[in-house]
């Protein structure tokens, strides 16, 4: 989000995460060198007609960070605060995201600066159509494939796909962006991967540090896409969920709340807010109540040096990009709070988007238990990967043992392709 200060930048974080790795790893200085800045980055002007007859033009970007690995891939988001760093440092995160995850990807990363809550159906499709134009010489299958984001969903990305494709002579291409419907060749399983890659990280977790989930108690920051699956995934498997928050408030009930009748309410009213018996508290309270996960699932700064000795967390899982600060993170990890990195923790959706992308480009598609037993193998390897770096080193989080699981196959690849 719009920084306030220059430490919560973060592109900024990003390098800054990225340079503890590579110095971390003794890697050359040449993969920082390469790595630190976007390969490309575009910036775009939007004119849309508006419903009242009028004129209004909008600003995007989309940031193509590395492609040594293979095409760029990584969502779009629509927000009024983006701005062309954090669209960058989004793409930064996708690069070390698909990295952990043993994908053939580096990272993308789209915004437009609009807010689409403002926006009637007919100026939402006309916005992202006009956005899908503009960006479709730098995007494709073979070079860079979109996906949702922060207020993104699977009818845009229908009318991006469709104007991708009249815009190369009515090519059909569904594998250059993903998250569709599942009619226009969507994946099975999309839709709640991001929530069940995070759930699973969750669960190995739980695992190494002997805590039992039935007996477990979650908080959950935003409640939207991520958040609310995470939210249900978790109930499922017996967390009591004590909190949640979205965009205009947060609720709090230490006996649990009910996660269906909660989602339910949501769609109904478009918010948590009022919910049953829970008690309305403010975002910064739901933040440091004590329990044992928490799971931002929103924006990025949002725990920072101002309360990161106030988290009683055990584990902090990140389902939003971003969400914590690097001065945060060092208080949490004195602390002893584990933090799952958004690099990992919020992998599951790229990871369900790739399959998506083979499944357009073979043009056969799986079942949903297939899908869901790819996802749990690739997220628990990357997860395991990651543990054990950081039980080999000691001294290393969780978010650096990542940066380390994949900055070796990005080194190993940029040595190969010459680059370095
Ligand atoms: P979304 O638009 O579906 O939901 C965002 C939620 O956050 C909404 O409930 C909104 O009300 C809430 N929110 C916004 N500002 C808030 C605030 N200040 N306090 C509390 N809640 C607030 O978006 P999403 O797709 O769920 O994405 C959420 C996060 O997860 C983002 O950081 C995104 O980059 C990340 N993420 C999403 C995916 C995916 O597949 N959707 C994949 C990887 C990472």
């Amino acid at each position: 989000m719009n920084p306030t200060r220059e430490q919560d930048n973060p592109f900024l974080i990003v390098q800054e995460q990225l340079y503890d790795a590579v110095t971390r790893m003794g890697l050359p200085e040449s993969v920082y060198e390469t790595l630190k800045h976007p390969q490309r980055v575009l910036s775009v002007s939007i004119p849309v007609h508006m419903d009242d007859g009028s004129v209004k033009t909008f600003l995007g970007y989309r940031s193509q960070h590395t492609d040594v690995l293979g095409p760029t891939k990584g969502g779009i988001r629509f927000h009024p605060d983006v701005t062309i760093d954090e669209v960058k440092a989004l793409s930064m995160w996708m690069t070390f995201k698909c990295g952990v995850v043993s994908l053939p990807y580096g990272g993308g990363k789209g915004g437009v600066v609009c807010d689409p809550k403002r926006l009637s159906p007919g100026e939402l499709e006309r916005l992202s159509r006009g956005y899908a134009k503009a960006i479709a010489g730098f995007i494709g299958p073979d070079r860079d494939i979109p996906a949702p984001d922060v207020y993104t969903n699977a009818q845009i990305m229908a009318w991006m796909m469709d104007e991708y494709n009249n815009a190369h002579g009515g090519v059909n291409q569904p594998g250059v962006i993903t998250g569709k419907p599942l009619v226009l060749g969507g994946s099975l399983g999309r839709d709640t991967a991001t929530a069940q890659g995070c759930v699973f990280t969750m669960r190995e977790t739980a695992v190494q540090m002997d805590i039992s989930l039935d007996k477990a108690t979650a908080v959950i920051q935003g409640f939207g896409n991520a958040g609310s699956h995470v939210a249900r995934l978790l109930a499922e498997l017996g967390v009591s969920i004590v909190a949640v928050s979205d965009s205009r408030g947060a609720i709090h009930d230490s006996n649990g709340l009910d996660v269906d009748g909660l989602l339910e309410y949501k769609a109904d009213t478009g918010s948590v807010l009022g919910f049953g018996e829970a008690e309305e508290i403010t975002q910064g309270d739901l933040l440091t109540l004590p329990c044992d996960f928490l799971v931002p699932a929103a924006l990025e700064n949002q725990i920072t040096e101002d309360n990161a000795a106030a988290v009683k967390a055990r584990v902090i899982a990140e389902a939003a990009n971003g969400p914590t600060t690097p001065k945060a993170d060092k208080i949490l990890a004195e602390r002893g709070i584990v933090v799952i990195p958004d690099i990992l923790a919020n992998a599951g959706g790229v990871v369900v988007s790739y399959y998506e992308w083979v499944q357009n480009l073979s043009r056969f598609y799986w079942s949903a238990e297939e899908v869901h037993a790819k996802l749990e193998a690739q997220m628990v390897e990357a997860f395991q990967k990651t543990w054990a770096i950081r039980e080999r080193h000691g001294d290393v989080n969780l978010r650096t043992a990542a940066y380390m699981v994949s900055l070796e196959r990005i080194t190993e690849a940029l040595r190969l392709r010459g680059r370095i």
